[in-house]
């Protein structure tokens, strides 16, 4: 077995900040989530999910009953602020006191920009694998520019996790998704603020998606497989948020920012990219990756993954311009994300050619 990587005392003084958020997890949960806002207080629930959450959006909005306050349909890719004005007007209006949020990092965004401008509690009920609904991080746009901000206000204190919710989701965004997770724990293996709590979670998520997403492939309505893709997808929202990302996610939030590009197709392309790149100047997360893959080139193990997408699979496809990408690098370059290899505008230009 591969020893952690960061164990305590090798020299270093090791900080964990553990959010307080309270998880319930497994098949049936959704039923849950009227009595985890009363549990909140809530007496007066704003309700956020787009069309893909309508029939669990419709079980909730029963079990509320006279508490559902109000409903929010419209939740946008990369929590555009107009959005979230309209939204925080309609909360406004109906009194709202909680925020419950089905859906993808898009709904659960929303909730959070809402919650950042009313002060009100959030139950967080996702239904993709982005892991937005572990992490104090917001991302918003404005006039196509996309700011993050990190605050422990901003993480959903409740998240209800239920597999059954995602039996429909479709293959692609399953695959895209579920890599959007990977990389979230590849990420954390080589974060320089890794601790032997992110290491074991990463090694974890890492293990429990690459089981179980090909079993999800094949039968994507069997229920057992896709709790253990969720529960992995979990432990990787986990690692996001208590570890800096890297050039994987810098890449992700440029290009993104860039070109408006769909979230996770873009990390479901990237990743077997960044990871050629950084695992040789990376030995340990190198080494765990061995192990868990059984292959001496892990970044060869997500490429096959990558590739199997019925989707768009290259940057080229989703319309990014060949020659953009030294400004992408370059913008890259002059601020970079932490990373075990330093980046240049050659070696990343090179990289996103490759991807191209
Ligand atoms: P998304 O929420 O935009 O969903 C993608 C599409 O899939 C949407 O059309 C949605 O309606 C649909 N969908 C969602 N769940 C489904 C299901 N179970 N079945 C069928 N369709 C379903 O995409 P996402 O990748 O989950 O989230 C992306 C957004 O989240 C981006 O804005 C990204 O920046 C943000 N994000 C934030 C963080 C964070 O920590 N702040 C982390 C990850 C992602």
């Amino acid at each position: 077995m591969t020893p952690p990587q960061a164990p305590v005392g090798a020299g270093q003084v090791q900080v964990h900040e553990m959010l307080p958020a309270r998880v319930l997890i497994g098949p049936g949960a959704v039923r849950l989530v009227a009595g985890e806002a009363a549990r909140l207080g809530a007496r007066r629930v704003l309700l956020v999910a787009g069309p893909s959450a309508a029939e669990a959006a419709g079980r909730v909005a029963g079990d509320l009953g006279p508490r559902l306050a109000a409903r929010f349909g419209r939740p946008a890719p990369h929590t555009p602020v107009a959005v979230t004005a309209e939204a925080t007007a309609v909360a406004e209006e109906a009194g709202a006191d909680c925020v419950v949020a089905i859906g993808g990092g898009s709904a659960i965004g929303l909730a959070k920009a809402v919650a950042a401008r009313t002060g009100i509690p959030q139950v967080a009920v996702p239904t993709t694998y982005s892991g937005s609904e572990m992490t104090p991080v917001l991302g918003e746009t404005e006039d196509g520019v996309k700011t993050t901000r990190r605050d422990p206000a901003l993480a959903p204190g409740t998240v209800v996790y239920d597999p059954e919710l995602t039996l429909g989701m479709p293959p692609g965004l399953t695959r895209t998704s579920a890599m959007n997770a990977l990389a979230h724990a590849v990420e954390a293996l080589w974060a320089p603020d890794a601790t032997m709590v992110t290491d074991a979670l990463a090694a974890e998520s890492v293990a429990g998606i690459l089981g179980a997403l090909p079993e999800v492939l094949d039968e994507p309505s069997r229920a057992e497989p896709r709790a253990r893709l969720q529960s992995a997808a979990w432990l990787a929202g986990i690692c996001l948020a208590r570890t800096r990302m890297g050039l994987h996610h810098q890449l992700a939030h440029v290009l993104g920012g860039a070109f408006d590009l769909p979230h996770a197709e873009l990390h479901a392309m990237l990743l077997a990219h960044v990871m050629a790149f950084n695992l040789p100047a990376a030995p340990a997360a190198a080494s765990r990756l061995s192990g868990i893959t059984g292959s001496d080139d892990p970044a060869a193990v997500v490429a096959r993954l990558a590739r199997a997408h019925d989707g768009p699979t290259r940057l080229s496809e989703l319309g990014v311009p060949r020659d953009a990408l030294p400004a992408m690098a370059e913008r890259v370059v002059d601020a970079p994300y932490p990373n075990p290899r330093t980046p240049t505008t050659a070696g990343v230009t090179e990289l996103l050619a490759r991807a191209w």
